[in-house]
């Protein structure tokens, strides 16, 4: 990182992912994204540079207030307790608008981290636009993209900004490089078994993962809400469960193709279904093609676990997006529970295993299993592109100048 440049006194504006999820109270409940920045901070720290942190949070200017103002829980500034708590090191929050005239001055106490505030406050961030990125660029002689979760983003912060840089004066940070070496290392060299555990909500959302996947792995393990699509298009009773009825056609000729590919995929056999879509509902376990009309398939089943661990036992690597269940409901997180100790067990004989979507890490890490897995990427949307095989443009943007 920047490695033959003396950073002493020089200021570096770093671009991290800090999009974390907060609780009503504003409080930061799972803090992943940060402490994958700390190793890119503390380098640049120790080798006396001035740290200016940059991110978004949420989709603020998607979700304006009866004003028309911007809500306060997208302010960065509920962040600061989490950061200095885990850096160690006094933030200075700074809400000078970038987008104004009036100049910017950074504090010049090299002990302290400043912070901007949401790069989404700014109209011109999710367009790219070159006059923001331009101002960004004048806050600092360095850039470092540490954004991995952002990389998919072409951005003002993520993408245009790189462009004012010379190479020599911008770098990917550590997080990105790692989570870059990791992806590549699970598709480019993959040990075989390569068993995919996909799951969440919506078949469509994970087409192009599934179809990519096809080429790349030897199982697909199909949980969550997505499974009923799949069953519905074999024919199956999937009573109230989710499903999306314009896609079981797709669903169906993905098996097809998969069987044409050599590619095994399979399904939740049984499954724990709920009268009602709440943690206290009533439930039953059913299997997966026979679910009572109005009843839901909430969770996988204890019959489906056995049979997904007996593959994921015998995988040498191991993606896993997506949870098997509405794991938010504690009486229907079993099966994505499950899942978590699985993949750590075959980990803890030699599998390669990487988890990558908001809520699988979510999951790992409630099960405090997240030390026992290779690697957790901090990037659903930029892990799944990359994996999709698309050039992500917070990379591509660091090759270019201006
Ligand atoms: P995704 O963002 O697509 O990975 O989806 C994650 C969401 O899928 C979580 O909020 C889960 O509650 C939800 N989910 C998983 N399984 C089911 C299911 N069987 N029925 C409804 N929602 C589900």
């Amino acid at each position: 990182m920047l490695d033959n440049q003396n950073l002493s006194g020089k200021k570096v504006l770093v671009r991290v992912d800090f999009n974390v999820p907060l609780d009503n109270q504003l409080h930061v409940t799972d803090d992943t994204r940060i402490r994958g920045a700390l190793p890119t901070i503390t380098e640049l720290l120790e080798r006396g540079a001035k740290v200016i942190l940059m991110s978004h949070l949420g989709r603020p200017l998607k979700d304006l207030d009866e004003n028309g103002k911007i809500k306060f829980k997208y302010s960065l500034k509920n962040i600061v307790p989490a950061i200095e708590q885990l850096t160690h090191h006094k933030i200075e929050f700074r809400t000078t608008p970038l987008d104004g005239e009036e100049p910017f001055r950074i504090n010049d106490d090299p002990n302290t981290i400043t912070l901007l505030e949401n790069t989404r406050f700014y109209k011109g961030e999710e367009k790219g636009d070159t006059k923001l990125a331009e101002k960004m660029s004048t806050l600092a002689e360095y850039y470092i993209n540490d954004a991995f979760g952002a990389a998919h983003r072409e951005h003002a912060s993520t993408a245009t900004i790189a462009r004012f840089f010379d190479s020599t004066h911008k770098s990917f940070g550590h997080l990105m490089d790692k989570e870059v070496s990791n992806i590549s290392k699970m598709m480019d060299h993959p040990a075989r078994p390569f068993c995919a555990i996909v799951g969440g909500a919506k078949v469509s959302d994970k087409i192009a993962l599934l179809d990519n996947l096809l080429n790349q792995v030897d199982i697909i393990l199909i949980g969550g809400g997505m499974a009923f699509t799949f069953i519905k298009g074999n024919g199956g009773s999937i009573g109230n469960s989710l499903c999306e009825l314009d896609k079981t056609d797709m669903a169906i000729e993905l098996l097809k193709r998969a069987k044409e590919k050599g590619v095994e995929i399979i399904l939740p056999i049984d499954v724990r279904i709920a009268e009602t879509f709440s943690n206290d509902a009533a439930s039953d376990i059913v299997n997966s093609d026979n679910i009572p009309d109005g009843w839901s398939g909430l969770d996988i089943g204890p019959k489906t676990i056995q049979l997904f661990d007996s593959y994921i036992q015998r995988a040498k690597t191991i993606l896993w997006n997506g949870p098997a269940g509405v794991f938010e409901f504690p009486n229907f997180a079993h099966g994505t529970f499950a899942m978590a100790q699985s993949v750590a067990k075959a980990t803890s004989t030699g599998a390669f295993s990487i988890i990558g979507g908001g809520d699988s890490v979510a999951a790992i890490n409630q099960a405090g299993l997240e030390d026992r897995v290779s690697f957790v990427s901090t990037g659903g949307g930029a892990m799944l592109e990359m994996i999709e095989g698309k050039v992500l443009p917070g990379i591509a943007a660091m090759k270019s100048e201006i």
